[in-house]
């Protein structure tokens, strides 16, 4: 994994500020800090001012384990072409029955979960979150949660911080939601960036060779061929993309 704020990786952002390519993020961790509790979670008002200008020169997509609407709120203000949400489910699988199916995932694990103070079973439509932040077993709440998930039938159960995903199987992951973008908007090119397990998806459409995938923070087990060292580093990642591309556009845009 090498460093993307390395003075030796300085051409690698401007391979994308001077192609044709979509940015792409994950928002948890990535765009805003993690805090102590998800629904307080926003970007710093220089990420969000530094966000409202990219969006004016790049296709920006913004792809969470967010609802949608969620997340929407969270970017106002900012040109979005769109938000992926349910870790990129969303925008394809708008079935009633599944959504029922996943209501009911919800509803079983709260009641099986009932004994377990600290636990926070999330409903976000398409997908669950059963969040353990607060356990007092802190990770052995984990390992827990993950049993109970055992007894549902078709999900596909995944890591997040400090929280379980549960989501459709075969539903389309956050590699799917990115490379159907791409395609759809005509790009050579993306970047992606995240900090989570339920990134990896995206990441590993590195070795395509047409995306280039950045996780917050060094990891030897992520697919990402690039990190940067904090999420407070973002701001850092998103004035150099903004000024690479202005310069890439000439006089008249600078
Ligand atoms: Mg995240």
């Amino acid at each position: 994994m090498k460093e993307l704020l390395a003075g030796v990786n300085g051409r690698v952002l401007a391979q994308i500020a001077w192609s044709n390519a979509l940015l792409a993020f994950d928002f948890d961790g990535t765009l805003a800090p993690i805090v102590a509790e998800p629904v307080d979670a926003r970007m710093k008002p220089s990420t969000r001012k530094l966000m409202r200008e990219l969006a004016n020169v790049y296709p920006c997509i913004v792809i969470s384990g967010r609802s949608p609407d969620d997340c929407w709120q969270r970017l106002d203000g900012v040109d979005l072409f769109t938000v992926i949400g349910n870790h990129g489910i969303e925008s394809w699988w708008a079935d009633d029955a599944m959504r029922d199916r996943v209501e009911g995932w919800a509803a079983f694990l709260r009641q099986e979960l009932l004994s377990m103070p600290g636990v926070v079973v999330e409903a976000k439509g398409l997908s669950v979150a059963v969040h353990y932040r607060h356990s007092p077993l802190g990770d052995g709440a984990r390992s827990l949660i993950t049993r109970a998930c055992r007894a549902l039938d078709g999900a596909r159960v995944f890591g997040g911080i400090r929280a379980v995903n549960i989501v459709p199987e075969r539903a389309p992951d956050k590699g799917a939601a990115l490379e159907a973008q791409r395609r759809r908007l005509g790009c050579a090119r993306a970047f992606y960036i995240g900090d989570d397990e339920t990134d990896e998806d995206a990441f590993a459409l590195s070795r395509t060779g047409r995306v280039l995938a950045v996780r917050v923070g060094r990891s030897r087990s992520s697919s990402a061929p690039y990190f940067i060292k904090k999420q407070g580093d973002i701001d850092v990642v998103l004035s150099t993309l903004l000024r690479l591309r202005r310069q890439g556009l000439g006089p008249r845009s600078a």
